[in-house]
């Protein structure tokens, strides 16, 4: 399988390039600068230059010829509401019309923990629009024919993997290693019962491969 990675350069995004090679699979991480890509070329990945604030086509070129896409992007906490709107529900919406332009059925999405109106009601002020932005690019993910997976990870850390987690529609908010995510996306990948679900994940007792079993 040929995936591609929008958002390979981020900290779940490495993880998941270097599970996928590990596995025989292919990866192609999609990067925004030439000076990333020695990461990707050690671990034999493939790599395409691309930015979530180019035109669609140029995300659909990235990714000619690959089976699936993740998308595990953010323009993350230290930019501005611009971003939010430009990366979190532009840019993701950008790369779903890109699958579909590509022809690419397979798509996964790393979304936030909790996405529902209710949650965008209680977010506080400056979260709001990222709860938003998330909200909306799933929603657009859900009305599309594309064979999805969203995949809503508790808070993320820089703990080593477990392989033991929690999934599933109503879990309580916790902690999640980004390893542990990477392997809950390339498991999700390899498991076809995945397709057309909407699940949380946050660390727990069940293996992943297990847990994926029952989502
Ligand atoms: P991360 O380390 O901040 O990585 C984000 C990646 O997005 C980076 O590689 C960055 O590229 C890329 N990116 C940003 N703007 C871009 C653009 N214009 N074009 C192309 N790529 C762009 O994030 P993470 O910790 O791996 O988390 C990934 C996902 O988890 C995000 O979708 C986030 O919303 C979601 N999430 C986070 C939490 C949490 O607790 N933090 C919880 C649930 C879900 P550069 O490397 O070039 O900067």
């Amino acid at each position: 399988m040929n995936i591609l990675v929008v958002g390979a350069n981020g900290q779940i995004g490495k993880h998941l390039v270097k599970l996928i090679q590990e596995n025989g699979d292919q990866a192609r991480a999609m990067i925004r600068k030439q000076e990333q890509a020695a990461y990707f070329k050690d671990l034999g990945a493939e790599t395409a230059i691309a930015n979530l604030e180019d035109e669609i086509d140029v995300i659909a070129e990235a990714a000619e010829g690959v089976d699936a896409f993740v998308f595990t992007a953010g323009s993350g906490p230290k930019t501005g509401k611009d971003k939010t709107l430009m990366i979190d529900l532009d840019g993701a919406v950008k790369t779903i019309q890109a699958a579909e332009k590509a022809n690419v059925k397979r798509f996964i999405m790393i979304s936030s923990f909790d996405t529902s109106r209710e949650a965008i009601q209680a977010a506080p002020e400056s979260f709001a629009p990222y709860v938003v932005a998330k909200h909306y690019a799933d929603e657009w993910l859900l009305n599309t024919d594309l064979d999805y997976t969203i995949i809503h990870p508790g808070l993320l850390t820089n703990n080593p993997g477990t392989n033991q987690v929690t999934l599933g529609a109503n879990v309580e908010r916790g902690e999640v290693p980004r390893e542990d995510i990477a392997r809950v996306i390339y498991t999700s990948l390899k498991n076809d019962a995945t397709i057309g679900k909407r699940f949380r994940a946050v660390s727990g007792q069940t293996p992943v491969e297990e847990a994926i079993q029952s989502v």
